[in-house]
């Protein structure tokens, strides 16, 4: 299923960190800038389809990424989530959002309900998500 699926065939992001199990990557997103996703190595369809040494792991990546997203965009509230309907390949999204985001209090993919504003990321963003990723998984 590699050729078929985005997730095999690209990164789906800027690397930011990977070992043998996953890769974090920066999504990029005017709107919600911090976007991250964790991405599984396997094609894999399920989270219960991973041995649980494997789905602990995975977690402290997801964890990890969402401490180094609230420290350095300093969002209002982090959404995780793992849906997987359109690629069905094990990943989680980690996403900033502010009240005054386009579709707060929706899903990003749910109906927007203002204009969006513009957003100032901090210089050098994913430059700061991989190190305070790095720290993160470091402690
Ligand atoms: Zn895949």
């Amino acid at each position: 299923m590699t050729s078929t699926c985005d997730l095999c065939s690209s990164p789906g992001g800027e690397l930011l960190y990977e070992d043998d199990l996953a890769r974090i990557v920066s999504v990029e997103s005017a709107d919600y800038p911090g976007y991250c996703r964790v991405v599984l190595r396997a094609h894999v369809r399920e989270l219960t389809d991973l041995p649980p040494v494997d789905r602990r792991h995975l977690m402290d990546l997801v964890f990890a990424t969402e401490t180094a997203v609230l420290g350095t965009v300093n969002p209002d509230k982090i959404n995780v989530a793992s849906l997987g309907n359109v690629t069905p390949h094990v990943h989680w999204h980690v996403i900033p959002r502010w009240s005054l985001d386009p579709c707060f209090p929706n899903p990003i993919w749910g109906k927007q309900l203002r204009d969006p504003s513009p957003r100032h990321p901090p210089q050098n963003l994913t430059g700061k998500l991989r190190a305070a990723i790095a720290l993160h998984l470091a402690d």
